[in-house]
Parts: structure tokens; C-alpha cells; sequence
């Protein structure tokens, strides 16, 4: 077989399996109503969490920026492209999250991609929850420490897991784990892995990319929420802070200073645009200026949750302005989300790979931007999709 008849065999495949994707471009800004080619939407499926994704005062730092510092690097940090503003941007972060400093990459699949190798060698190990985000995965696999997993927040398995790094050996133990796990929007259980690792000695670290700026006091995330810190913690611009890009590391100063030397992804790869820090700058602003835009997001939560819990849909639990609504099966989830669009409400379905087989759902996703009749308008059409497909009475 010839290789692009291969790759073709692959995509008949996916597409015969219901698990072909597919992208709908949208016209407009990216924000609680959305214009599309048939017409405005309600989008209930953005990471903008805390409706900075078009907010003026972001717009108008990016201008602001590209007229004073220029559009782009065209370099790596260490060579000649970091201005003042970078290194304000991390020191920002790290005062925000508690810790001494943080290092900026391109991207958070990129600062978990180059976190593991740098700070583990052989002779360590890093013990990972099963569902961690696919970065994570990526970037333990780049290094060379002995690597265990744990069920999704089992702690009998990750004290086991513990144990075993322990009995064989291991230097340093580090535990990496999503802060809030995206698809099903729960929390990790930080009060007891923390307390596993300082009973095994093990570093912890957070990816808290579905939860900076929004959970916990201040926003300041899921190690906040519980009352707690982590040793290291990964995180994005890409999501509430302003949804555009950039990732971060953010922990000791050693730790900080070692990535800068040593990461991949830092020394490898461009600086992030000057307008992206700037209005990196100014979501940090917003985020410290107060609880509103904080209390709207969780006010939408408990409304969405408790009208589509009274319709009969079978959501995950939580507390996560990520609200799971279970269908179990890849095609009808597709379904659902293409009646629901058509009916004026933008909703993803989510199947394999990106969940286990037989866990398709809609992710739905609270925001900021989204008012009371907004949601009264989702819920109608989600009590009229649902209907119509069988899902509920
Ligand atoms: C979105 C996400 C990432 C990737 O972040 P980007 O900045 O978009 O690359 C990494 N980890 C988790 C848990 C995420 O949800």
C-alpha cells in the first residue's frame, strides 16, 4: 500500500467511527454569542472562563503594545528577545501563585513538555495520575526518570505507586498531576497528595491550567482552593488570563533558573509577542481587581447545573464551571452537538481519543460573558435536543 493510501485508510477509519472531527469557523470575536456562516450562537464551549477572551481593556494593552514594542521577537529569550515586560509578566505570576518565579514558554504543552527532563534523570521518578492532560504525558515521556502511574485520583494506587518508586530506589519523586481534570471538570484531591508527598518526600507538581484566575481566593487556583501549595505549577495564558497564548512554570527560584538554562522549549523556540504579554499584563489586573467577574462565572455554574439536573440530563458532578453532560456514545454526542448548534447553541461533543471509549459527552463550559437569559435560552434547547434524541423524558 502506497503511504498517502495508507493515511486515507486511516481517516475512512476515523470517519466510519464517528470520531472524525470536524472545525466550524466562527466571524466573529471569540465571546458568549458568536457569529458563525448560519447565524449567532451562544458558546458554551470556550476555555474564556472569565470573559477576557475580547475584553477592551486586553485589546487595548495588545494595541497599546504593538505600537510601542513592536509585533514580534524573532528570537529566543537568551539570544535578544526578551524586553522588559517578559520578565515583569513572570514575576507577576510567580507574586500571584505564591511563588519565587516563574519562566514563560510559547505555550503550556510546551512548559509541560519542557519541565520533566531538565529537573529528572534516571535515577528519579515521576508518578502521574492516569488521566492527566496529553502534554504532561508527552513531556514525561521526554525524560528519563522512571515513570509510574496511579488510577485518576485513586490515592491507594498513588501511595502504592509511592511506595514502589520508593522500594526501587528513586532519588527524587516527583508527583504530577492536572490540577482540575478538563473533561470532567473535577478537582484533583490536593489535601491528600499533598499529604502522600510529604510523607513520601515527593515534589508535587500542578498543571492548573482549567483553574488560574478563577478557583480558589483570588483566583489563585486549585492549590488556593484547598487551602495549599504546590511545589511547582504549570499554567496558561490561553485560557481565562486572556485565552490567547503562552505558558508558564512557576515554583522555586532554582527550579525556575535551571528550566531557563536547560528547557527545550524555551531555548528552542521564539519569545512571545510583545502585545501578548502586555494583555497578559492587564488579565492579571482584572484578575486581582476583584471577586466580580469571578462571582458571575460561579453564579452561571450553579444555574446551568441545577436547570439541565431538572431536565434529567445525567451530568458529571463537581463544582468546576466545566459541566459534563453524559451521553456515552461518540455519534450521539456528535448529534447532539450539531441539533443544538442548529437550534443557535455551540456545544463540542467529546469522544475518543479525547475520552475513554463509551464516555462521549457534551463539555459544556460556563463563562463570565453569559447572562441569566442566555442560559434560559440554553436550556431550551437543550430540554428540545434532548427530547428529540431520547436522552431525556
Ligand atoms: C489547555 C491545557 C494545556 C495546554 O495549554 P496551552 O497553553 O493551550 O498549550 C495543558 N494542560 C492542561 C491541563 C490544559 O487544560
Amino acid at each position: 500500500m502506497s503511504f498517502l493510501d495508507h493515511i486515507n485508510s486511516e481517516l475512512e477509519q476515523t470517519r466510519a467511527a464517528g470520531l472524525y472531527k470536524v472545525e466550524r469557523p466562527i466571524t466573529s470575536p471569540q465571546g458568549g454569542r458568536i457569529e458563525t456562516d448560519s447565524g449567532t450562537k451562544l458558546n458554551l464551549c470556550a476555555n474564556n472562563y472569565l470573559g477576557l477572551a475580547d475584553h477592551p481593556a486586553l485589546r487595548d494593552a495588545a494595541r497599546g503594545s504593538l505600537d510601542s514594542d513592536g509585533y514580534g521577537m524573532a528570537s529566543v529569550r537568551f539570544i535578544c528577545g526578551t524586553q522588559a515586560a517578559h520578565r515583569e509578566l513572570e514575576q507577576r505570576l510567580a507574586r500571584f501563585l505564591g511563588h519565587d518565579d516563574s519562566i514563560l514558554f510559547a505555550a503550556c504543552f510546551d512548559a509541560n513538555g519542557g519541565l520533566f527532563e531538565p529537573l529528572l534523570g534516571p535515577e528519579d521518578a515521576v508518578v502521574s495520575d492516569a488521566l492527566n492532560h496529553a502534554s504532561i504525558i508527552d513531556g514525561i515521556r521526554l525524560c528519563k526518570a522512571r515513570r509510574y502511574r496511579y488510577a485518576t485520583s485513586d490515592m491507594t494506587d498513588l501511595e502504592g505507586q509511592l511506595k514502589l518508586a520508593r522500594e526501587e530506589g528513586a532519588r527524587h519523586i516527583m508527583i504530577a498531576t492536572d490540577g482540575v481534570f478538563s473533561m470532567d471538570g473535577t478537582l484533583a484531591n490536593l489535601p491528600d497528595i499533598k499529604a502522600l508527598a510529604t510523607a513520601y518526600d515527593a515534589i508535587l507538581m500542578v498543571d492548573d491550567c482549567h483553574a488560574t484566575g478563577f478557583m480558589g481566593p483570588g483566583g489563585r487556583g486549585t492549590p488556593a482552593h484547598f487551602g495549599l501549595s504546590a511545589d511547582i505549577l504549570t499554567g496558561t495564558l490561553g485560557k481565562a488570563l486572556g485565552g490567547a497564548l503562552g505558558g508558564y512554570i512557576s515554583g522555586p527560584q532554582p527550579v525556575v533558573d535551571l528550566l531557563r538554562q536547560r528547557a527545550r522549549p524555551y531555548l528552542f523556540s521564539n519569545a512571545l509577542p510583545p502585545s501578548i504579554v502586555a494583555a497578559g499584563l492587564a488579565a492579571l489586573d482584572l484578575v486581582e481587581q476583584g471577586d466580580d467577574l469571578r462571582a458571575q462565572l460561579f453564579q452561571n455554574t450553579a444555574h446551568w447545573r441545577s436547570g439541565l439536573t431538572a431536565l434529567g440530563f445525567d451530568l458529571l458532578p463537581g463544582e468546576h464551571p466545566i459541566v459534563p453532560v453524559m451521553l456515552y456514545e461518540a455519534e450521539l454526542a456528535q448529534e447532539f452537538a450539531r441539533l443544538a448548534y442548529d437550534r443557535g447553541v455551540y456545544v463540542s461533543g467529546f469522544f475518543y481519543p479525547v475520552v475513554p471509549r463509551g464516555q462521549a459527552r457534551i463539555r459544556t463550559q460556563m463563562n463570565a460573558a453569559l447572562t441569566r437569559a442566555d442560559l434560559d435560552e440554553a436550556l431550551e434547547v437543550f430540554a428540545d435536543v434532548g427530547r428529540t434524541l431520547g436522552v431525556i423524558a
